[in-house]
């Protein structure tokens, strides 16, 4: 691959120890885990043995674990299923502006439907405050959906100070653990979540698998119908290769999650330290905040976004930002809008750098270089 990417809270490469897991058991344990003959039962025991690792590694019981397709479907089916399951007992729900769109967007469609949504502020770092949650909850409050931590600035929010508040009401408690599964160490009975979903492919598993954990005693209605599969929460032939790997690498996450930390906290120290040794214009997004070790939102005044992603890529620095640029204008990034306000600076020119496996730190080095060049063109510095 040309180039060094530095995306990996968007999308990450697949480890090589998953891809020859996942490979192999395409052709070897390719049985379809309902079927009742050998091949089936050895799908079915994959399966089984796949969900007893995932478990394991959230604090979690196997009944418990619902494979989906993806961390969009797992978020979806939380907040669409429990709205569908307890509406007789009210329809409010609480979240926060900062959620990634599988969540906003979920919340904004049960708005249209007539459901009330709180949409709770974040301050200057895109932290939420548990007391903010306590004085939104009402009785009619059925759902409070709050990331674990969050994909564009990397700011981990206080889920069990949350979950502690929560304790004491009947509300469904979801959080967005997408991001922060695999980064630090994610535990439902610590965090006190009824539900939680992850992605495999933002941990270097395959695309299209992830999970929702669901407490026993946790009502909510499965999007599909059909088969029984999944204890009838989830119908649909179950992917058991890439499930598998999923688990495979969960666990390869698990065991290195210490390691990756020191890290990817180094990598920000040589990439926030170059920049200043070039005397490069910059600011740290959620600086004060405790954040993902790998996950490193910076803004550089005097650019603008557009012409920042287009010089960092001809450089060959594949970077993200969460505005979305349509059309020549830009929609600025609702995570930032909530953090600094509608006019703030940042929202022009923030840029996200994440990091993830295969980095060496001479491509920190060198990605910090070039974009310390790109950037001090740009600003005319
Ligand atoms: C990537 C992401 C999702 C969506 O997961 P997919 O598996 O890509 O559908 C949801 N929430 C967060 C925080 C994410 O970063």
């Amino acid at each position: 691959m040309n180039g060094i990417y530095l995306d990996h809270a968007a999308t990450t490469p697949v480890h090589p120890e998953v891809a020859r897991v996942y490979a192999e058991l395409l052709t070897s344990t390719f049985g379809n885990a309902s079927s009742i003959h050998g091949t089936g039962r050895a799908a079915r025991k994959l399966l089984d043995d796949s969900r007893a690792t995932v478990a394991g590694l959230i604090g979690a019981r196997p009944e418990e674990m619902i494979f989906t397709g993806g961390g969009t479907e797992s978020d979806n089916f939380a907040i669409f299923g429990t709205a569908e399951a307890r509406s007789d007992e009210g329809r409010h729900i609480i979240t926060t502006g900062i959620e990634h769109h599988a969540v906003l967007n979920a919340c904004k469609r049960l708005e249209k439907r007539g459901f009330e949504v709180t949409w709770l502020p974040v301050d200057r770092e895109g932290r939420v405050s548990p007391d903010d949650v306590k004085d939104a909850l009402r009785e009619d409050t059925i759902l409070v959906t709050i990331m674990a931590a969050n994909n564009e600035v990397g700011t981990i929010q206080p889920i069990r100070e949350i979950g502690e508040i929560l304790k004491g009401h009947s509300a469904t408690f979801h959080t967005d653990a997408v991001q922060a599964f695999g980064e630090i160490p994610v535990d439902v009975k610590e965090f006190g979540v009824d539900l939680l979903s992850a992605s495999a492919h933002k941990i270097n598993g395959p695309k299209g698998i992830g999970f929702l954990y669901q407490r026993n005693g946790t009502k909510i209605v499965p999007p599909t119908s059909g088969g029984e599969q999944e204890r009838k929460r989830r119908a649909g032939t179950e992917n058991v290769p890439g499930i598998a790997a999923f688990a495979k690498a969960a666990e390869i996450a698990q065991e290195s999650l210490a390691e990756r930390r020191e890290r990817h906290e180094a990598f920000k120290q040589i990439m926030t330290g170059i920049l200043k040794e070039t005397g490069t214009a910059f600011s740290v997004n959620a600086d004060r905040a405790e954040t993902l070790p790998n996950i490193l939102n910076l803004s550089f005044p005097g650019t603008d976004i557009e012409s920042l992603l287009v010089n960092l890529d001809l450089a060959g620095i594949h970077v993200s930002s969460g505005s979305a640029c349509t059309a020549g204008s830009i929609d600025p990034s609702h995570v930032l809008v909530a953090m600094h306000g509608e006019s703030a600076e940042e929202l022009r020119n923030s840029v996200r750098f994440s990091f993830g496996y295969g980095l060496s730190e001479e491509d920190i080095r060198s990605a910090a270089e070039k974009t310390a060049a790109v950037v001090r063109r740009l600003a005319g510095q």
